[in-house]
């Protein structure tokens, strides 16, 4: 993992909302093709910094490094447009909409040639044909060709998590942020989220991830960063953080 290289670096990232200090002084490395862990117990601050990465909070203090780029003060659509593509905790699955429809939101990232194109029908019919081409090569590499044409909110909770991380690499991010994308989901649905996850890693997609479910996500990651009360008390390898005396603590604890 030595001659990996960074993608992503948080350098001294503070985020006080009022008073109240949710993430100290934080410095983090994520290595490009890595799934790199969040971890941590209610409130210590993974969200924060999920939402500092995507661009939805400006940090108090501390930059954010994408690629060798100062990304601090961008706003969410250029760095998704550079590359930075998410999930969220709870489902924003369109309702009435198919599954196809649903992942070819995640087209219009990519959707921004300018105003020209709106008045060129070619172009706008072209793009909309790759679109649509491209997101059946997504639910196909995702196993999901089968429900292109299911109304996406009728199907189980499992598989509409699966058309979300679907949506997200419609526009090839470099990274990925998933946010407990777990949460609420039986073992077997875990399985498969698990293999969707590995099958973003082969394609080269560097993941974050926030999760809860810790065995799932401890087994999962090439990394893990855990936070506890804003700060970062563990960075590095998986069979690591589970021997780390204040990672146990923080977990025995809470
Ligand atoms: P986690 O995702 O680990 O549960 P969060 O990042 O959501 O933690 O929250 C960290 C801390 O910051 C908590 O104390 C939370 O109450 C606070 N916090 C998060 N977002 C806001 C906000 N928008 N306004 C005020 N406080 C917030």
């Amino acid at each position: 993992t030595e001659d990996k290289r960074l993608i992503l670096k948080l350098e001294g990232i503070t985020k006080s909302f009022g008073g109240n200090i949710a993430v100290k002084q934080l410095d983090m490395e994520v290595m490009q093709g890595e799934i790199h862990a969040l971890i941590g117990p209610n409130g210590s601050g993974k969200t924060t910094t999920i939402n500092i990465i995507s661009g939805i909070h400006e940090p108090t203090e501390g930059k954010v490094i994408f690629n060798g780029t100062d990304i601090t003060k961008l706003k969410i659509h250029q760095r998704a447009q550079l590359g930075i593509s998410r999930t969220f905790q709870n489902l924003r699955i369109f309702p009435d909409m198919t599954v196809l429809e649903n992942v070819l939101v995640g087209a219009h990232v990519n959707y921004k040639s300018g105003l020209k194109v709106i008045f060129d029908t070619k172009n706008v019919k072209d793009e909309e044909i790759r679109n649509i081409k491209k997101a059946y090569e997504v639910l196909e590499f995702l196993g999901l060709q089968d429900y292109a044409d299911s109304i996406a909110t009728e199907l189980p909770y499992g598989i509409q998590k699966i058309v979300e991380v679907a949506r997200a690499i419609m526009s090839d991010p470099y990274v990925v942020l998933l946010d407990e994308p777990a949460a609420g989901l039986t073992s077997e649905e875990i399985e498969r989220l698990g293999n969707t996850i590995l099958k973003l890693k082969e394609k080269g997609i560097t993941v974050i991830i926030i999760e809860h479910h810790i065995d799932f996500v401890l087994n999962l990651a090439d990394r893990v960063t855990v936070l506890d009360f804003g700060e970062k008390i563990f960075e590095g390898l998986p069979q690591d953080a589970r021997h780390d005396q204040k990672v146990k603590e923080v977990y025995i604890g809470g």
